[in-house]
């Protein structure tokens, strides 16, 4: 009988080996309790079942079995060694990220895992409790349609599902004591026999739905471009509805959970309760109910969730639909695993024999080559359905703008019309800033002094409220009323950001409802669902906001989008600008003239003969992608060449500095010209700690997993030498 057994853990450290206890059977992929360390007990992972004493003098053992079901399936252990081996961290990392809190206690002592098994799924009901005056009830036909038609559809149904209710009348129906929720279990699917409300497919949409299927035959990912408002999400409906019926299972990831409100009730109208939604704001116990459910389901489950999704037990999953492909918000920057959850999706889909499906208007360039080059299936459907039309767009120059005396504050003449236009005809507006706050940053007139953070390397935001914020590290301190350099001047703010539009717009339209959608109102689900419905039910005019606003919403009284500064888009330091303005433009873009009137974009820009801007106006994502893939293919950058980013952090700047020196000539002794640095990026210390990076690019046709390997290898070997041992290194793999 094996003795051993290596045993993963929710920490940095590689896989620990225990001792497995006389008469306790053990399977791979079970979750166990252990103790690790003074006096903690961890939930670990059955990794490795053997017979190979370690060499360590003393071995724990295993005290104890949690859960009467392995956690994890051999296909979900493959895809944590795949990514923890390409994106080069540690399984336990994965582990953090892969399973919901409560699924993994952790504790002083054993007792604190006697936990529960998460069983019962329990839905919410609606029934009446109360009755209505006759008077009362005309009034309430009258005055509350909504609260009316909710109230008889209760009256003829008895009762009705709370998500099949709408929100706000429920609430008011609530408050008055009329009707009450109810708990009930349900095991497993509530509906399987439920005949899907699906809509009709258009003949350009039944035909891409066609190509897809067709395509499914033959490989196993198929990229869907079709441009905004083409249906692409009824067509996944399509798709979904069709291996649900076969008892697969689906798994339908979006970029963000701004997102999924919007979508969650659309693909509700559909699917009903069956909608698992997944993402970062559940609670705890709800995500551990959902990961529990699912682990002992038989199939035919639904998931929609973010990137985390992808390690849910959908042990029969027959299709993968990644939305919004191209979205930067798939990669995951900090903390490890840096992974991008679109490829990992992909790897997922393979590891089941199941298909994907990347949708986009506008697709990654990586997914272009990869369809170019018949890795991929590209399906296209270029028209809108209805036949609506694309929104116009406008470009807009700021410079001869303010020069003809056509600007006013951050606004061009153009920009200010056609915004009033929409208020006079009731439509609305969309206005997009890629920065928070009022201003980026404060300066003083005379002396050229800023506001910067002690800590960090970076100038200071001024937000309302007139305080100074660190978008760092979140120092913040109160606006000094003279410059504290020369003593004389004032300080004045410099640029402008979401708030400072918001403000501007209540001025200059002071009749104007306007509302703002960015990190500082979004401080919950609930906050951002908040903003986002009373925008749809038409209570805002324009909504103000950072990238959140540009991306999947589906409002149909949208008719003008505006663009306030095109240019920081334009020119990010970063390989990957081009790509992602024209991206972020195009989606953003896409949200106008969604419903019976057509729709404009005007673009604020200095530039307005940038490549870019052309391709916008002309709504060529063909001529963009052309262009982007043969620079890329030049200058050898992804998909290309596969990049690593080496980021070091330390105190010492001096000490950091000559570690990377070291490191980089290492490198070199090994990579060559592969090895880029080491450089001061932009901001080059944040929360006291200097940074500085190294770049390995790595061209495809060279072992990556070789690269990977002697770079470990080299960076274990450096952090050796006593001086570095506590020098931060990180390797982020397909960073930009
Ligand atoms: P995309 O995801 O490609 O941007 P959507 O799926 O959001 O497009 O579709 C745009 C709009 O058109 C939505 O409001 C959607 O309800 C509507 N629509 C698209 N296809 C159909 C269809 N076949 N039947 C009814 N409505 C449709
Ligand atoms: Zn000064
Ligand atoms: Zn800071």
């Amino acid at each position: 009988m094996p003795r051993y057994a290596d045993i993963v853990l929710p920490l940095y450290q590689p896989t620990y080996t225990f001792e497995v206890a006389d008469g306790c059977d053990l399977t791979v992929g079970e979750a166990v309790a252990v103790q690790f360390g003074q006096k903690a007990v961890y939930t670990g992972i059955v990794w490795r079942i053997h017979n190979e004493r370690p060499t360590a003098k003393q071995i724990k053992t295993i005290s104890q079995k949690l859960y009467d079901k392995p956690l994890l399936s051999a296909r979900q252990m493959e895809l944590w060694e795949w990514i923890a081996d390409l994106y080069m961290c540690t399984l336990g990392e994965v582990m953090r990220v892969a399973l919901p809190a409560l699924i993994k206690p952790r504790g002083a002592d054993e007792e604190s895992f006697e936990h529960e098994q998460f069983r019962p799924r329990t839905l919410h009901f609606v029934t009446l409790c109360g009755e209505l005056a006759a008077e009362e009830r005309s009034k309430m036909e009258r005055r509350a349609p909504r609260q009316y038609e909710l109230l008889t559809q209760l009256e003829s149904r008895g009762e009705l599902r709370r998500a099949e209710c709408d929100a706000a009348a429920l609430a008011a129906l609530r408050k008055k004591g009329l009707v009450e929720l109810v708990e009930r279990e349900v095991e497993g699917c509530v509906e399987s026999e439920c005949q899907y409300a699906l809509p009709t497919l258009s003949e350009c949409q039944q035909k891409a739905y066609d190509q897809i299927v067709h395509n499914f035959t033959q490989v196993q990912t198929v990229l869907l471009r079709g441009v905004t408002g083409s249906g692409k999400t009824e067509i996944y409906m399509h798709l979904i509805a069709r291996t649900l019926a076969a008892g697969g299972d689906v798994l339908y990831l979006v970029p963000e959970i701004a997102m999924t409100s919007q979508l969650l009730a659309r693909v509700r109208r559909v699917f009903g309760e069956r909608v698992i939604p997944y993402h970062s704001k559940l609670t705890n116990v709800r995500r551990a109910e959902i990961y529990s459910r699912l682990n002992r389901s038989e199939g035919g489950e639904l998931v929609l969730g973010t990137r985390s999704a992808l390690f849910l037990p959908l042990h029969n999953l027959q299709l993968v639909i990644v939305d919004e492909e191209h979205d930067s918000s798939y990669k995951q920057t900090e903390p490890a695993p840096r992974y991008q959850g679109r490829d990992a999706a992909v790897m997922l889909a393979h590891l089941h024999g199941a298909k994907s499906l990347l949708g986009s208007a506008t697709p990654s360039i990586e997914s272009y080559v990869r369809a170019a080059t018949g890795k991929y299936r590209e399906v296209v459907l270029a028209e809108r359905y209805g036949g609506a039309q694309l929104p116009e767009v406008i470009v807009s120059d700021t410079i001869r703008a303010a020069k003809r005396g056509e600007r006013k504050s951050h606004f061009n003449k153009i920009m200010l019309d056609k915004i009033e236009e929409r208020l006079e005809r009731g439509e609305q507006v969309l206005l997009f800033q890629n920065r928070r706050g009022m201003s980026p940053y404060v300066s003083c007139g005379d002396c050229g002094w800023t506001a910067r953070c002690p800590h960090c390397n970076v100038s200071l935001t001024l937000h309302s409220g007139s305080r100074l914020t660190c978008h760092y590290c979140g120092y913040s301190e109160p606006l000094p009323r003279r410059c504290p350099a020369c003593t004389t001047a004032e300080v004045k703010p410099m640029g402008f950001g979401t708030e400072k539009i918001e403000q501007e717009i209540a001025t200059l339209f002071p009749e104007a409802r306007v509302a703002r959608l960015d990190r500082d109102t979004v401080t919950s689900e609930s906050a951002c669902n908040r903003i986002v419905e009373a925008f749809e039910r038409g209570e805002t005019d324009i909504m103000v906001g950072t990238q959140i606003i540009t991306k999947g919403f589906d409002f149909s009284r949208v008719t003008l989008v505006g663009v306030l500064n095109a240019d920081n888009l334009l020119n990010a330091p970063d390989f990957r600008a081009s790509e992602r303005a024209f991206q972020t433009i195009m989606q953003f873009a896409g949200r106008g003239g969604r419903g019976a009137e057509a729709g404009e974009v005007v673009i604020q820009t200095a530039e307005p003969d940038h490549p870019i801007l052309r391709q916008v106006m002309m709504g060529d994502y063909v001529a963009m992608a052309h262009a982007q893939a043969a620079e890329r293919r030049a200058f050898l950058y992804p998909p290309y060449s596969r990049l690593i980013g080496i980021t070091m952090r330390y105190r010492d700047a001096k000490l950091l500095h000559r570690a990377a020196i070291e490191l980089a000539e290492r490198l070199r002794g090994r990579f060559a010209r592969r090895v880029l640095g080491p450089t001061i990026p932009p901001v080059d210390r944040v929360r006291g700690e200097h940074i500085v990076e190294i770049m390995l690019k790595i061209e495809s046709g060279a072992s990556f997993s070789r690269a990977r390997q002697i770079l470990r290898e080299i960076i274990a070997d450096l952090l050796q030498h006593r001086d570095y041992r506590h020098i931060v290194t990180i390797c982020h793999v397909d960073a930009s």
